[in-house]
């Protein structure tokens, strides 16, 4: 048994109120772990907002947590008391069937989140499954690695899966997803296009290593794009030019989706199959590619640019990121 200290969303849309918690007898697999760093992600607000029908209240909301291990439960394996680890999008899952047995653990259908019905990182404690709980690469700077435990994965998984250093890849969006998309591509060896609607980031988005930048609202100049990617990877949710981009794909190029686009976006299936390309989504990532992730971004030196606020101006730093203001992760440090 044990009370904790947290940022409670007592109902769908409510400002978040610090309480006490109690989070009940640890579970023989998970491990306790007091939270230093917890990043502040859109998909806390979209559960906050009960955007997608399945948020459950009160709720404790942040699932980019960095902290110290403080209790191993007695079946956990793999960890022990002081590591310093990180916990994302994903606290448990259910280790037996075929995804999890086949090392996919993202696509569990029995997958914890860690942020609906289960208390998130906002807190002083949070507890995760031990397959989930991430040791942190000695070289990591624990401060910045957050957002890497779930927006990094989510961006760095599709690279792993369908880039080789010699693609022509674009990256689609430079907010909190796609800046750090570009940091992993670049690194990687390839030839990254950013796209993005806003001017004001072209010159940022070459300093995290883009090698061009083109407006994603310039139809004309996607258009002069034609048949030059292998890889796209959309992380913007806001409807765009899908002919001209399915139509800047190099053939065999494929079109990823890591950002919700809620709209259903139209398709003609001949220029698919004559260039024999591929559309596409993925979740995150499983605990080997997080890990596999954290390893090439400690390498490379790879962190995402970051605000830091103290976790008790939690409610200003939401509205922050609300109003789409955050350059361009923020992450809340734990005083409590
Ligand atoms: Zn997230
Ligand atoms: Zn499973």
């Amino acid at each position: 048994m044990a009370i904790i200290d947290a940022w409670v969303a007592p109902t769908a849309k409510s400002k978040l109120v610090r309480q006490q918690v109690e989070l009940g007898p640890l579970g023989a697999e998970e491990v306790e772990v007091q939270v230093e760093h917890c990043g502040l992600c859109h998909s806390d607000i979209s559960v906050l907002n009960n955007d997608w029908g399945f948020s459950q209240f009160p709720a404790v909301l942040g699932h980019e947590i960095v902290g110290r291990v403080v209790e191993v439960g007695p079946a956990a394996k793999g960890l022990k008391v002081g590591q310093q680890v990180g916990i994302g999008w994903t606290s448990q899952s259910c280790m037996h069937c075929h995804q999890c047995m086949s090392g996919n653990h993202n696509l569990c259908p029995e997958s914890t989140f860690t942020i609906v019905g289960h208390k998130g990182g906002f807190a002083s404690r949070v507890r995760a499954h031990w397959a989930w709980t991430m040791p942190l690469p000695e070289k990591t700077d624990a401060a910045e690695a957050g957002p890497l435990l779930c927006g990094g994965v989510t961006v760095f998984n599709p690279l792993a899966m369908y880039a080789t250093p010699t693609s022509r890849v674009g990256i689609i969006g430079i907010g909190g997803l796609g800046h750090m998309a570009v940091k992993f591509a670049a690194a990687y060896g390839c030839d990254v296009t950013a796209f993005t609607s806003s001017e004001s980031k072209f010159d940022e988005a070459r300093g995290f290593g883009a090698h061009d930048v083109v407006s994603s609202r310039n139809s004309a100049a996607i258009k002069k794009l034609a048949g030059t990617f292998d890889l796209l990877i959309v992380t913007v949710n806001a409807p765009l030019d899908w002919d001209a981009l399915i139509a800047s794909l190099a053939p065999n190029g494929r079109l990823h989706f890591v950002g919700f686009v809620l709209e259903p976006i139209p398709v003609g299936v001949v220029s698919l199959i004559m260039q024999q390309r591929s559309i596409s989504g993925s979740p995150i990532g499983s605990p080997v590619a997080t890990e596999t992730m954290l390893d090439f971004a400690a390498r490379h030196n790879i962190t995402p640019q970051t605000e830091h606020f103290p976790m008790s101006r939690i409610n200003e730093a939401f509205e922050r990121l609300d109003a789409g203001k955050a350059r361009y992760r923020i992450v809340l440090d734990a005083d409590f």
